[in-house]
């Protein structure tokens, strides 16, 4: 905990840290929204208070991100796990290739769900390396005649991220979860992208798609109504209830990433609290193991271990009693992970860099 604010060090992986400044807002808002004598959870999703809020967090994603005119930005429910689903729901017809790079669990689970629809291909897989890396796209065979090429561009159990997307002749699909708004990228490379919101974006319960309009049309029709994507983008998400509070925050977070100086000033600010973090480990000499290869490293998910197991436990019980939270690697891979997103401030990263200094020291 930090004694000025009484905020914790929140590492999270997600839900995780969201800007101070925009949870003060919601306080400040909670009972009596634009003077409407109700919170935005009490108010009709068909108001023109809620109406404004919805338009103006899609306006102003559209506008951080220069979203070209021929796509259409949709909130969705049911998470990024959903969209696993969703994607080839619409997009894979029995006998059709999808081609999925696998650079994690969550890709895995993404291609298992595809091969309930069609005859998905996994064209690149990292698994071999402990998923420590992201592969060359020199070295993928990717099928031009593919339904679509789905890859995940930030692995947050590994701490591997992209760099530079492929560019594929197939529609490419991205799970943008865990790193989605950390810094600018050129949309017009993908024909659907979506990401969860409990990481960059808000609290979790809203699912943001961004989706390219001929992909769209190419959707099959025989699906449930509230699994088509036209059914959102035909009535601009609101064809039935929406997360409303979820909404509403989403837009002041993104008020507040317009106000830090929008995706180039976030993306800068993101890259100097990782290196706070990954100086620790590659100055230790080894007493800090960094999972993922320099090249592939994440500025979300910092993912390390101890080169002593015993240490290792006694450095997550130590840091715990020092006021961190969510350094606990995830359950299927154990070790440290510190996942400094957007909200988590330089000053956290700082507390944490000196708390391993001063660990390392000690032993
Ligand atoms: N993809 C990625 C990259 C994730 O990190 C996560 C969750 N941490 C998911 C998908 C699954 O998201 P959800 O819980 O919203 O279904």
């Amino acid at each position: 905990m930090s004694t000025t604010n009484q905020r914790a060090f929140n590492f999270n992986a997600g839900p995780s840290a969201l800007p101070l400044e925009v949870l003060q807002i919601a306080e400040k808002q909670l009972i009596n929204f634009n003077n409407t004598g109700m919170s935005v959870m009490e108010l009709s999703h068909r108001s023109k208070d809620f109406e404004q809020v919805h338009n103006e967090a899609i306006a102003r994603l559209r506008q951080l991100y220069a979203v070209p005119d021929n796509y259409e930005v949709i909130f969705l429910q049911g998470g990024a796990s959903l969209q696993f689903s969703m994607i080839p729901m619409n997009f894979l017809q029995s006998g059709e290739q999808a081609d999925y790079i696998l650079t994690g669990v969550w890709s895995e689970k993404a291609l298992a769900e595809a091969k309930l629809f069609g005859a998905p291909v996994a064209v690149a897989s990292t698994k071999d390396n402990h998923y420590k890396n992201i592969p060359s796209v020199h070295q993928i065979n990717f099928n031009d005649a593919a339904a679509y090429v789905h890859l995940t561009s930030n692995n947050t159990i590994y701490g591997t991220q992209w760099k530079d997307f492929p560019t594929t002749i197939a529609p490419l699909i991205a799970d943008m979860s865990s790193d989605i708004l950390s810094k600018p990228i050129d949309v017009s490379k993908f024909a659907l992208i979506y990401a969860g919101a409990q990481k960059n974006l808000g609290p979790s319960g809203v699912t943001v798609v961004i989706i390219r309009k001929d992909l769209l049309e190419k959707a099959h029709n025989n699906i449930p109504t509230t699994l088509k994507y036209s059914t959102f983008t035909e009535n601009n998400s609101l064809y039935n209830t929406p997360p409303t509070f979820g909404i509403y925050m989403l837009g002041e977070v993104l008020k507040w990433v317009e106000k830090q100086g929008g995706l180039e000033k976030i993306a800068t600010h993101n890259e100097a609290k990782a290196k706070l973090i990954y100086d620790a480990i590659d100055g230790s000499n080894g007493f800090y193991i960094g999972h993922a290869e320099k090249e592939s490293r994440s500025l979300m998910n910092i993912t390390f271990r101890l080169a002593d197991e015993e240490l290792e436990k006694q450095f997550l019980a130590e840091a715990k009693a020092a006021g961190f939270v969510g350094l606990n690697g995830h359950r299927s891979v154990g070790g440290c992970r510190a996942s400094t997103y957007n909200a988590v401030p330089y000053e956290t990263c700082k507390a944490l860099a000196d708390f391993m200094h001063a660990f390392q020291a000690k032993h």
